[in-house]
């Protein structure tokens, strides 16, 4: 249920759901916020509060970076007693890294936070945004019979399905249905009823307090292979200065090249401290590192297994971890281990 006495703050950081054409150009173009109202006068419908934030200018989410996370965990944390959940609107481009930034970044986080936006504009007659948005803030302020959050944790809820923000990727560019959470089951689907599955909530206490985190490390990067990948790309990205963490997708369960080269960068790397995480290229499924000797040798040259994380979750989790300082041992032992729900230990 969601009482009268519930509220909400929106915050609106950009991207399409926040735009309308211009009927001169045809191109898309932000709208003011405030006039939000005129294009949803079914947001009057809610009998609770719901206030408003703008990031101004709004943002595409491309230009996303680790100081705008900050700036969000910042805007919840200053008015966390205020609201009952918080909504953001959100570009989808770089949603699910968002997401995976604020799960690790709001420790104790014992409300809602809900990501949503939409591939067509609000303004548009088919528009996907107007439908998201509403379930959004149905959610947000949706408590159960003791008056506590329904979903206390960081999601995204996106063409009818409330998915753990650090388990989603976005899948599709075009259609409705743009995010996927392979490896994790919904929180909720939405149809005639919101239907919670709460069974899969990460378990927390109510008495926590939320502690922000602002510090992320963007001494990091990501190593994709492919088949041919020559060893002067795998040896410079491995040698950049400062670099501390690199996330490698791998094919499969986990495996990569068994050539000589290779895993000698890997283990040079390792050694001199920097964190390799193992996560894969496939959608759905995990990391084994131990069930081919492909996947083996990795484990050998210092190579953590990054299990059945999205890229998105294993790079701001290494973010986060490198931002607060901890040795390379101490980050390879927790990334190794689930903080907020983002993985799960075959
Ligand atoms: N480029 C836009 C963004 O991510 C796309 C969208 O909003 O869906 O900001």
């Amino acid at each position: 249920m969601c009482p009268e006495s519930a509220s909400v703050l929106l915050i609106y950081t950009g991207g399409t759901i926040g735009m309308i054409e211009n009927p001169e150009t045809g191109a898309l173009e932000n709208f003011k916020f405030d006039q939000l109202q005129k294009y949803i006068p079914e947001l009057r419908r809610f009998i609770f509060r719901i206030d408003t934030y703008q990031f101004d200018p709004p943002m595409d989410s491309s230009d996303m970076e680790p100081d705008m996370w900050s700036r969000l965990v910042k805007i919840i944390f200053d008015n966390y007693d205020k609201y009952n959940g918080f909504v953001i609107l959100h570009g989808t481009d770089t949603m699910a890294y968002t997401a995976s930034a604020l799960s690790f970044m709001l420790e104790g986080l014992n409300k809602p936070v809900i990501f949503t936006g939409s591939q067509l504009p609000i303004g548009v007659l088919r528009t996907d945004g107007k439908e998201n948005l509403m379930t959004s803030i149905e959610i947000a302020a949706e408590q159960d019979k003791e008056g506590k959050p329904v979903v206390p944790e960081v999601c995204i809820f996106f063409e009818n399905h409330l998915m753990r923000g650090n388990r989603t990727t976005k899948l599709n560019a075009e259609n409705f249905n743009a995010f996927r959470s392979c490896n994790f089951p919904a929180l909720a689907t939405a149809g005639i009823h919101i239907r919670y599955n709460h069974l899969f909530n990460y378990p927390k206490s109510y008495k926590q307090t939320l502690k922000p985190h602002y510090k992320m490390d963007s001494n990091v990067a990501i190593l994709k292979l492919f088949p041919g990948i020559q060893e002067g790309v795998v040896k410079s990205i491995l040698n950049i200065e400062g670099l501390k963490g690199v996330v490698l997708e791998t094919y499969g369960s986990g495996n990569a090249p068994q050539k000589e080269w290779f895993t000698r960068h890997l283990s040079e790397a390792s050694e001199r401290g920097i964190v390799i995480v193992n996560v894969t290229q496939c959608s759905a499924g995990s990391v084994e590192m131990k069930r081919y000797k492909t996947g083996y040798q990795l484990l050998r040259s210092g190579v953590v297994c990054g299990h059945d994380s999205t890229t998105e979750a294993a790079i701001t989790k290494l973010m986060y971890l490198l931002g607060k300082g901890y040795s390379p041992g101490e980050v390879r032992l927790r990334m190794n281990e689930p903080m907020v729900g983002e993985i799960t230990i075959q």
